[in-house]
């Protein structure tokens, strides 16, 4: 149940009727406080309450029931756009457009080091890496492990760029403690004990949408990390998988406006992931942006044809560049449209 109460509701009236809901009803207030109005979010069961009863309150402006499942993740509970910044002031979510840029695996120092430093140069201002790698198959390169971890940490040392890599398993959150995003692969969106953890660090996540989620059980999967008090999640579409096989996945870019609708977290794009073809990341990314999408992740190894895993989808150095040159003027000419 949303409840939005009127501009001139003082804050002493606020306080006293969420004590009265928690009180009378056994339900949990989320208040978001806006430029012009307050706006109560009740989270429990809320089908004992009156809603004739709330609306006749002289204090009250609107008051509507939620049929959405998900509640912290809704934009109803939170009319603005969550924004998310790192520690080195990178911010996503602002309107601005942040690119997440590195190889699939992290494979030696070299690699993590020089990748990260030429991804920089073009514009990059996140670096990615995976250390611990879910493959399909358990015969494939299973990443680095906690030198991986190592690796990428020298790697923003050397550039100054925040790193976000993928976690596996709830054990390992302590080893993840000074990783700046959490990645939660399409594989583990319903991995609910991990997302549970999750909930209880304040560690901004990247979660991934799973290979075959509806856009609601995305959502629900970002309602488990922020039901534990961390409201730091980015989704990300990374393509899903459809009838269609001439792509590893199928970019569902209209998931792109629906979720920034239906939720206020800032959604960023993989579409590396989604096509596993590196001619295809352009102009995918190019649609993203168009969409509206916050930010993509895209993967780039500096000798694809030997990568140890999704050489095919990654881009070189060099073609880094260019998308990147392209999808930041598109980005600017988007932004000035708008103004
Ligand atoms: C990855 O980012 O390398 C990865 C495995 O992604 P996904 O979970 O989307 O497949
Ligand atoms: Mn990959």
């Amino acid at each position: 149940m949303i409840i939005v109460l009127k501009p001139d509701c003082s804050q002493q009236k606020t306080d006293e009727f969420c004590r009265l809901l928690k009180d009378n009803y056994n339900v949990k207030v989320n208040t978001w406080n806006g430029v012009h109005s307050t706006v109560l979010g009740l989270i429990g069961d809320t089908t004992a309450i009156d809603i004739d009863y709330i609306d006749a309150q002289d204090f009250v402006e609107s008051v509507k029931r939620v049929q959405e499942p998900y509640k912290k993740a809704n934009r109803k509970f939170h009319p603005d756009n969550t924004v998310i910044e790192l520690a080195n002031g990178v911010k996503i979510g602002d309107g601005s457009l942040q690119i997440m840029a590195g190889p699939c695996s992290v494979e030696s120092e070299e690699q993590i080091v020089g990748i990260a430093k030429s991804v920089k140069d073009s514009g990059a201002s996140i670096l990615r890496g995976g250390a611990f790698k879910p493959r399909t198959s358990p015969y494939s390169f299973q990443g680095l492990k906690a030198e991986g971890l190592d690796l990428l940490k020298e790697a923003r040392k050397a550039t100054g760029l925040p790193i976000v890599t993928e976690i596996m398993k709830e054990s390992h959150i302590d080893m993840f403690e000074s990783v700046d995003i959490i990645q939660v692969g399409a594989r583990n969106m319903q991995n609910f004990e991990l997302l549970k953890e999750l909930g209880k660090t304040n560690k901004p996540i990247l979660l991934k949408r799973g290979l075959s989620a509806t856009i609601e059980e995305w959502l629900m999967s970002a309602e488990y990390i922020m039901a534990g008090g961390n409201n730091n999640v980015i989704l990300c579409e990374r393509g899903i998988r459809t009838y269609e096989n001439f792509t590893r996945n199928t970019l569902d870019v209209s998931a792109i406006p629906i979720v920034k609708s239906l939720s206020h977290l800032p959604v960023v794009v993989d579409p590396s992931h989604a096509s596993g073809k590196a001619w295809l990341v352009e102009p995918l990314a190019m649609a993203a942006v168009a969409a509206g999408a916050d930010g993509l992740i895209i993967e780039v190894h500096n000798d694809p044809a030997h990568a140890l895993s999704d050489g095919a989808q990654s881009l070189t150095p060099a073609q880094f560049d260019k998308v990147a040159k392209k999808l930041f003027k598109l980005k600017d000419a988007l932004s000035r449209e708008d103004d």
